[in-house]
């Protein structure tokens, strides 16, 4: 137990969980101390999904209006086999009237939390190029040490929340039950709006477990707000990403691949995909998949992908990242009584609220992601035949909905966005 009203908090990482976080302990008065490894915060990226439990998140916040302002609404997400039937069919509506996605490119997301942050200036201290390396935590202290601005640094904090991402050296190492990378990743590059097909969808296309590509609606950046873009996403076997698209003969052939299979894609691609020596960037990105056996313990809490990450497939990553953070606010608050903090009773309050949703998702992404990206000769084929089947059953239809709107809180169960929306 401590007493509150000069509480300090250290979060490492100013990634989508660690801006989020600092926002909601700024708001209970608890100082804060944001680590950041980068020198500024130039988030680049690819757009990514918002779904309705992180724009609940940022309603809580109040940030969302600005990132709408921004974000390309999404209504649903269709998944096209070569046969132009669709394997996938899921719309936010089947969930609730109400819900939709929001499509953010990774510098708008930053953004919208990063000016949020900066209504705090008493509260939230920002330490840029500042690389932690280790905590070491006693009853009454945690000591976080690294480096800032290249000088040695060291310094005690009440509770420290590791919010480094998914390669996070700073997760305890007792608690971390499976820590790997994933032997498939993607490449990803964002060209203007492609309006050739419904603005509102995000668009996937499978073939087997071997191919598969989307056209993620992702809005625009702060410095170009005029300028709407989509993210295209190629996935690939790790190995393969440093050679994708390297001459023109290979992009002539990629299209060749691409438009056998659907063809007005193709004839888009063609459009805005450049010759590989006008060096169009295609970036990779690579996956792990990490579980954890508890969150948070005495005075450490692990959050967002350093948490649990996992391949992007069911698009969660940032969403879990945003409840988490979320789910962290509730805790503190509930751990702060007479003027003190219960770290016990915080981390039994974060993990009621936290447990099982991500156990939820770690399992399900577990189960998915190789009937996507695999080399089993059957996963594509036993695919098709149960998600074509299920999708004609209504039951299945909305809890898939559910599912993707990110607000399941186990197989039978789910959070209400209305509770996690109000302040
Ligand atoms: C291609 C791709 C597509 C994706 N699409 C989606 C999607 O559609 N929807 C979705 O919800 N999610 C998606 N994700 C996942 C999502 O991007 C992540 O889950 C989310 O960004 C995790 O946020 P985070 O704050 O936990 O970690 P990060 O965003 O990784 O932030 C971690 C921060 O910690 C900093 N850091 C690292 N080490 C240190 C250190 N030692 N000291 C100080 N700072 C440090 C890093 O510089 C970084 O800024 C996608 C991911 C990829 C790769």
């Amino acid at each position: 137990m401590i007493q509150t009203g000069n509480l300090n908090f250290a979060i490492i990482g100013a990634g989508t969980a660690g801006l989020a976080t600092a926002i909601l302990l700024a708001q209970q008065d608890i100082h804060i101390t944001l680590f950041e490894k980068a020198e500024k915060l130039e988030p680049v990226g690819a757009g990514l999904l918002l779904q309705p439990s992180g724009l609940a998140v940022f309603e809580h916040l109040d940030v969302l209006d600005d990132a709408v302002k921004l974000g390309a609404i999404v209504t649903g997400l269709e998944g096209q086999l070569p046969s132009g039937s669709k394997l996938v069919d899921s719309h936010y509506a089947q969930a609730h009237p109400n819900f939709y996605g929001l499509g953010i490119h990774r510098a708008t997301l930053c953004h919208v939390l990063e000016n949020k942050c900066r209504e705090y200036p008493e509260l939230i201290t920002w330490k840029m190029n500042a690389d932690i390396q280790r905590l070491k935590e006693s009853t009454d202290e945690i000591r976080v040490y690294g480096a800032v601005n290249g000088e040695t640094f060291e310094h005690a904090f009440d509770c420290v929340i590791v919010a480094n991402g998914a390669r996070s050296e700073l997760r305890p190492k007792s608690w971390v039950k499976v820590d790997q990378a994933y032997p498939w990743g993607a490449k990803w590059t964002i060209v203007p709006e492609c309006l050739d097909f419904a603005p509102q969808i995000l668009y996937q296309f499978y073939d087997k477990s071997k191919i598969m590509m989307g056209i993620l609606p992702t809005g625009a950046v702060p410095t170009a707000p005029e300028q709407r873009l989509s993210s295209i996403f190629w996935s690939l076997p790790t190995d393969q990403l440093g050679s994708f698209l390297q001459t023109n003969q290979a992009r002539s052939e990629w299209l060749k691949e691409v438009s056998k299979r659907w063809s007005p894609v193709a004839d888009w691609l063609e459009q805005v995909i450049a010759n590989p020596e006008e060096k169009q960037q295609w970036l990779s990105a690579n996956y792990r998949d990490v579980v954890m056996s508890k969150f948070g313990e005495g005075r450490i809490g692990v959050i967002g992908d350093a948490a649990h990450a996992m391949s992007p497939q069911l698009g969660q990553g940032a969403n879990m990242a945003l409840l988490d953070a979320w789910a962290l606010g509730q805790a503190v608050q509930h751990a702060r009584q007479n003027e003190s903090v219960d770290y016990p009773q915080l981390w039994k309050t974060y993990h009621q609220h936290r447990q099982s949703s991500t156990a939820f998702y770690q399992f399900l992404s577990r189960l998915l992601t190789p009937l996507y990206q695999s080399e089993h000769w059957w996963a594509g084929g036993f695919r098709d035949l149960t998600f074509s089947w299920m999708y004609r059953i209504p039951y299945f239809r909305k809890e898939m909905a559910i599912t993707v709107s990110g607000l399941k809180s186990g197989m039978f169960s789910q959070m209400k966005y209305e509770d996690i929306a109000k302040k």
